[in-house]
């Protein structure tokens, strides 16, 4: 595999139990190889108290090494590190009674090439791209409810609360034949990538999570949305991967960011307005206010004076002839 020369993006990763549940069953990663590729992998694990645990961090610690050393084309490669993890995490359930049963859904988003990612999933753990404002979902998960969905059987809001909308189709360890989907994406710059599990996605409304990805720097996006999944009550492990294609220097935007913006406005708030004038300026202003007002003064007094002409025509306020 010969280097290639990528645009560097910027990631990042948060992972969060969430208020409900007792142990965290998701896992994530973040992989580059010498090759200049890079890599983020989600996955939330299922089956037993143990199992599920064991499931995802299998599963993406095998993704991330397989995609570390794969000498194949971006697609060929990602299938064989979900095969690999599939077989691995397979091994490990017949060899320990406590993990029997384990599996875990996985979404990876593999950057190989300048302007294309590849996103390759099983399960309902999910991609998407925030363009432009709007966030466009990348996958289409492999679920039950999802399947009654895209049959017309059922609407969003009804497989929103389905009894079977945990019940995934495909999954890591479900059996040894594993049907991974796998697309190619074009990138942008400015595009920021978007790979979560359930916990997010099945609390947190559509336009909340564009709100919170809005945010810069990216620490303060993923912080947002693991906090809006835990405002929204918590009720699963929550995983956030971002991942930002930087925008050229010269088309970054000149305003402050969040962070820089908040400052100066706690700044202004506990500043005196006099501090930020220099003293010069103040003297200049005081004097032409003395000037303009005794020149006010001398000119009221003639128009007042019983010499003057046209008097009561120059004041305002009289009805005119
Ligand atoms: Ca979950």
């Amino acid at each position: 595999m010969s280097e290639i020369a990528l645009t560097p993006v910027e990631v990042t990763s948060l992972s969060d139990i969430g208020r409900v549940r007792t142990n965290n069953q998701d896992a994530c990663g973040e992989f580059a190889n010498d090759a200049g590729w890079r890599a983020l992998v989600v996955a939330d694990g299922m089956g037993g108290h143990r199992g599920g645990e064991v499931a995802s961090r299998i599963a993406v610690d095998t993704i991330g090494q397989m995609l570390g050393t794969s000498h194949d084309a971006p697609e060929r490669s990602l299938r064989n590190a979900f095969l690999a993890a599939n077989e691995r995490v397979l091994e490990v359930a017949d060899s320990d009674p406590r993990c029997a049963g384990m599996g875990t859904t996985a979404v990876a988003l593999l950057f190989a090439a300048e302007g294309q990612a590849w996103v390759a999933h099983v399960g309902d753990s999910r991609a998407y791209v925030y363009r432009g404002g709007e966030l466009i979902a990348l996958t289409a998960d492999h679920s039950y409810v999802a399947e009654l969905q895209r049959r017309g059987f059922i609407s969003p809001a009804e497989a929103a609360v389905h009894p079977r909308r945990n019940e995934v189709l495909r999954s890591i360890g479900g059996e040894p034949y594993l049907d991974v989907e796998i697309r190619g994406v074009d990138t942008f710059p400015g595009d920021c990538f978007l790979l979560c599990t359930d916990g997010l996605w099945g609390c947190v409304p559509e336009s909340e999570m564009v709100a919170a990805l809005a945010r810069t720097p990216l620490e303060e996006a993923v912080r947002m949305l693991v906090e809006l999944a835990n405002r929204h009550g918590g009720p699963d492990n929550v995983t956030v991967q971002l991942a930002r294609i930087p925008e050229p220097a010269s088309a970054a935007p000149e305003t402050p960011t969040r962070g820089e913006a908040d400052e100066a406005s706690a700044e202004e708030a506990y500043t005196s307005p006099w501090s930020r004038i220099p003293p010069a300026a103040i003297g200049a202003s005081l004097l032409a206010a003395i000037l303009v007002a005794a020149f006010l003064w001398v000119h009221f007094a003639r128009e007042n004076s019983p010499n003057a002409h046209g008097a009561a025509a120059s004041q305002p306020g009289k009805d005119r002839p």
